[in-house]
């Protein structure tokens, strides 16, 4: 097979946000990520940096009153506490180059098969309203984005974040074109869900076998029922056992196998694959960032079969549980 190139979205942008002593967040995994990608050989044009997108764009998925009230930081304090950042102007302009690195992976996958932003993912973003660490909703507004250009294509949202994609199931929920899928924990955040095309709820401690098993249940559902032309595809990590806010028993070599299934599916079905790196919380940032790392080596794997430089770069024992 031949090489492909795999375009890696980034930008220094989505580690640049000053946030509380001890928060929650994990600002500065997308700057170790990317440099990790980089001491294992990631090619210089393989970078891509995501343009920002304008309020207008982001007004084709989410509501104008909701965006004015983001702009000029007009909410109430319980509004800003489900969100769980403070409000600056760096935040906003973080929020509009992620998604704009979203719009841009869906966008470059129909042409090199498979892209990856370093970013993304913010999949609890309502029409109307924020929560859970998401402003505006990169996944929705990405499918919006490459709808208005191929209005006749049917895109799957593959959610495997822990949490449920509740945000990207409201806002498609009587849209046709775009089909969501999430796979997530029963009883974690959000607890008052909503309705996904198709919904994988499982219970705590679920283990490898399990959660393999499902995510190969929801990929017949695709290839058979939904085939889409493009999935746009959620590896959130936080389904690793050591996540902090997880509850699964998800295995380093677990987090691996997701992504080499998803990735061995799309190449195997010859559709084109945007993923977004997702969730993952941890404050041992090395371990978090292997999590992370997985779904780089998998892409490797899966998409670069003669390329044995990467590949044994990517094997490197540092990957090892
Ligand atoms: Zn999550």
């Amino acid at each position: 097979m031949t090489k492909v190139n795999i375009p890696f979205i980034y930008s220094p942008i989505y580690s640049q946000l000053e946030l509380p002593e001890r928060h929650r967040y994990p600002i500065e995994k997308y700057r170790l990520l990317h440099d990790w990608a980089v001491r294992r050989g990631a090619q210089k044009d393989q970078w891509q940096r995501p343009v920002t997108l304008t309020w207008e764009q982001v007004a084709q998925t989410h509501c104008s009153s909701y965006i004015e009230k983001l702009k000029t930081n007009n909410f109430e304090k319980a509004e800003w506490r489900r969100i769980g950042f403070p409000w600056s102007e760096q935040l906003l302009t973080r929020s509009l180059t992620s998604a704009g690195g979203t719009a841009q992976a869906l966008q470059m996958a129909l042409s090199s098969s498979i892209a990856i932003h370093f970013s993304g993912g913010y999949h609890h973003a309502h029409h109307d309203w924020g929560s859970g660490f998401c402003l505006i909703n990169d996944l929705a507004i990405a499918c919006h984005q490459l709808l208005l250009q191929y209005p006749h294509l049917k895109i799957a949202v593959l959610d495997t974040d822990v949490h449920q994609g509740d945000g990207t199931a409201s806002i498609f929920q009587n849209d046709p074109r775009v089909f969501t899928c999430s796979i997530h924990g029963e009883k974690n955040f959000p607890f008052s869900k909503s309705i996904s095309d198709l919904d994988i709820p499982l219970p705590k401690g679920t283990d490898d076998s399990s959660y393999l098993n499902a995510l190969n249940q929801a990929l017949k559902i695709v290839e058979s029922d939904v085939k889409p032309d493009v999935i746009l595809y959620d590896a959130g990590v936080d389904i690793y056992t050591k996540d902090e806010l997880g509850h699964f028993h998800i295995s380093l070599n677990g987090l691996f196998q997701r992504d080499m299934t998803v990735l061995s599916f799309c190449r195997q079905n010859d559709i084109p694959v945007a993923a977004v790196i997702g969730g993952g919380y941890q404050r041992n940032l090395e371990r978090l960032v292997r999590g992370h790392a997985q779904l780089l080596r998998a892409a490797y794997y899966v998409y670069t079969e003669n390329n044995f430089e990467l590949r044994s770069v990517v094997r490197s024992s540092e990957d090892e549980v």
